[in-house]
């Protein structure tokens, strides 16, 4: 079985977002061209257009997600979540976005790739925020949990995967955090640390 075809019968011959059988093609999440077998889905050619072109985006068509997020397949999960994240200003894309299970390996995949649109400036703010393994922002004085073994330089320890760090200070690099563990102020990154409740 060809790879186009193994696709769509997964997808029974039709669109994986939306169901429908207009113009199908193979879409790979990790880089439109890349269509490995694990990493792609079947879409239409109305959902290619608005996905690759954002602006032209009609909110309506998307209320397809809410059965979609519900797919087992994660490039499928994967797009929803590029969708809803694009759309999570309207406030039933948000709650879908919260609904929506990805697994901590499908989530980098998506957010690999955000859809963009030319016009909006809406990321050059969210750049700017720190955030965590999750995606979730971090603010001055979160605890934090380490989500691997980090080996802190000069001090002589590793500090464990799974150690809390209380009372975390923001640094000019959104992409750094410190705080202490052994009692020793570290810079830790912020993607290896998930923020704790
Ligand atoms: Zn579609």
């Amino acid at each position: 079985m060809s790879h186009m075809q193994a696709l769509l019968s997964r997808a029974q011959n039709q669109c994986e977002l939306c169901g429908s059988t207009n113009h199908l093609s193979i879409y790979g999440v990790k880089g439109p061209h890349l269509t490995d077998e694990d990493s792609a889905l079947i879409i239409c050619s109305n959902c290619k257009l608005q996905i690759e072109n954002p602006s032209k985006i009609k909110l309506g068509h998307w209320q397809c997600l809410l059965t979609t997020i519900w797919s087992e397949y994660g490039p499928v999960k994967i797009m929803c979540y590029r969708i809803l994240e694009y759309l999570k200003k309207e406030t039933w894309a948000s709650e879908l976005l919260e609904q929506l299970y990805l697994s901590d390996e499908e989530l980098i995949i998506a957010k690999v790739e955000p859809l963009k649109n030319p016009n909006d400036n809406q990321t050059v703010a969210d750049d700017a925020s720190t955030i965590d393994a999750n995606g979730t922002k971090l603010l001055e004085g979160d605890s934090v949990t380490l989500i691997k073994d980090l080996n802190v330089k000069g001090a002589g320890f590793t500090a464990k995967r799974g150690t809390i760090v209380k009372n975390i200070h923001l640094t000019n690099n959104p992409e750094h955090i410190e705080g202490k563990v052994n009692g020793t102020a570290i810079v830790i990154i912020a993607e290896f640390v998930k923020k704790s409740i």
